[in-house]
């Protein structure tokens, strides 16, 4: 749960390429856990959450492209990619340090921690009120983890759309949430340059990994939130409380 430590296997890129297989993982994981090892548990979890995963893309695979609940069609999400928003969540640049530091550790490495996963995902589609499959798309560009039924059930449960989704009702507070999981700003630290004398050289990285043409630099000042925590909450289930489905 804490995206500043080591703490998981980073195994879902050998998984996604298929150089390890899950039956693999699964029986490491057992001998481990024989061994009395607490963490062989939850690990074994997660590796069922990719099972449920491909289970739903083989009996649903309109899960790909589709609202697994299909009551949600009718939802005002903003399907445009070339909107001022859905350009400051891609490009790190939102004003909320959870967003902006997980959606560079993305850029840089081609991973991010599932923490942060939902969180991003939660703000893009609560907050900014923008369809899934637009992040759902920016993740298969981004992820070298990239894999299609782990990535269309992450972003439906995010959403609210998928099955056993998160309620739409429980929006994620991206401020309180980094309070709880960054404690000692270790996370922030790391990817968000602006503000910091002597910045670690993950936060630079960003800079030089992104597009000439995006026009960033670590000089420029850390924007003020484009939709605060508290107004993106309100959009968000106002938008649902006055939904015609
Ligand atoms: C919006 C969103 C998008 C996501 N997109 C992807 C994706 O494209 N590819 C991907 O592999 N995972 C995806 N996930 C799931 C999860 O975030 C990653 O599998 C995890 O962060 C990978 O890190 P790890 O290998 O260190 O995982 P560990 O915590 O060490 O877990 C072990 C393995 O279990 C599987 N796993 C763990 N959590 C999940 C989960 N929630 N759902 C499905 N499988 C899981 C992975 O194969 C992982 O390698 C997504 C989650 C969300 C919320």
């Amino acid at each position: 749960d804490i995206p500043g430590e080591d703490g998981t296997s980073k195994l879902a890129e050998n998984l996604a390429l298929g150089e390890i297989t899950p039956a693999q993982c699964w029986h490491a994981a057992q001998a481990e856990w024989e061994r009395g090892n607490p963490g062989a548990e939850i690990f074994r979890k997660e590796l069922v959450w990719r099972e449920f995963a491909y289970h739903l893309l083989h009996h649903t695979p309109q899960i790909l492209t589709q609202n697994w609940k299909p009551d949600w069609d009718a939802f005002p999400w903003s399907e445009d990619a070339s909107s001022a928003k859905f350009t400051a969540w891609k490009t790190g640049r939102t004003g909320l340090e959870f967003i902006d530091a997980a959606m560079r550790e993305l850029y840089v490495t081609g991973t991010m921690h599932n923490r942060g996963r939902m969180i991003v995902a939660s703000y893009l589609t609560k907050h900014l009120m923008t369809h899934w499959r637009l992040g759902q798309a920016w993740f298969e560009d981004c992820l070298i983890d990239w894999d299609p039924a782990s990535n269309a059930m992450g972003w439906q449960w995010a959403a609210g759309s998928g099955p056993d989704a998160a309620p739409y009702f429980r929006v994620f507070n991206p401020e309180t949430q980094i309070e709880k999981f960054d404690p000692d700003r270790r996370y922030r630290k790391m990817w968000i340059a602006e503000g910091q004398a002597n910045p670690p050289p993950s936060a630079q990285q960003y800079f030089e990994a992104v597009p000439r043409s995006w026009g960033l630099s670590a000089q420029n000042a850390y924007p003020a939130p484009i939709v605060s925590a508290k107004d993106g909450r309100d959009i968000a289930l106002s938008s649902y409380k006055t939904r015609d489905f």
